[in-house]
């Protein structure tokens, strides 16, 4: 029975990629927790002694470190060599498993190492594109509203003055849309007779193009009227 629990564990600790073979036989006679607490006790009594942690070493640690200065060296070549290979193979230099995403570690590694879980350049690159978006659906409203305005001027349907003030409105004249205030300013009127004389007309634009106007909803501008 021992030793069919025995074999099962060790299957166990051979399919863990973590611990290398040689060191999961070694382990099979023994309590690998107590292993486990002991080499811990070992290491946290030689780090009090101020003695290299690394097995069987005899010298002084570095102060501030675990390890002597041989062994820090050593250790720092490793992982320099380790993190230069896995940039050369296209691998997270902190895991080395998944691709890098916009740096030198992968998506996952990133987020132990920054607050964002996107970075500045992809945040800033969707912002840009959201902004740009904004801005090509108010031109695409704006346009078809002067479209709608030419339209609405052809028909004859508004009065001379009315139909002056639309047409500077909506800049028929320049391409581009003025305020009450300047057109006011261009007929030498009231912003507020400026705004009554564009209501009708306003009335029936929202009327034909619905939500997709540079101003704002029909509704409101009821509301001002009486
Ligand atoms: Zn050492
Ligand atoms: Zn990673």
């Amino acid at each position: 029975m021992l030793s069919v629990l025995q074999t099962g564990r060790r299957e166990l600790r051979g399919s863990n990629p973590v611990i290398p073979p040689h060191r999961s036989l070694k382990r099979s006679n023994g309590n690998r927790l107590g292993r486990v607490e002991r080499s811990k006790a070992t290491y946290e009594k030689r780090k009090a002694n101020r003695q290299c942690s690394y097995g069987g070493c005899l010298a002084k640690s570095e102060l501030g470190h675990t390890r002597c200065r041989r062994h820090l060296q050593a250790m720092s070549k490793r992982n320099k060599e380790q993190y230069q290979k896995r940039i050369r193979d296209c691998l997270c230099s902190y895991c080395g498993q998944l691709p890098p995403f916009w740096g030198v570690r992968c998506i996952i590694c990133r987020q132990r190492f920054t607050k964002h879980p996107l970075p500045y350049g992809a945040r800033r690159a969707l912002r840009l594109f959201r902004d740009a978006q904004k801005r090509r659906e108010r031109e695409r409203i704006q346009v078809e509203a002067r479209h709608a305005v030419r339209r609405l001027l052809a028909s004859g349907d508004i009065n001379k003055k009315s139909a002056k003030a639309l047409r500077l409105y909506a800049g028929i004249d320049n391409g581009k849309w003025r305020t009450y205030n300047e057109v006011g300013q261009v007929m030498k009127i009231s912003k507020e007779r400026v705004r009554q004389m564009l209501l009708p007309s306003k009335i029936t634009l929202t009327r034909l193009l619905g939500d997709s106007v540079p101003w704002r909803p029909v509704t409101e501008l009821n509301l001002m009227s009486n």
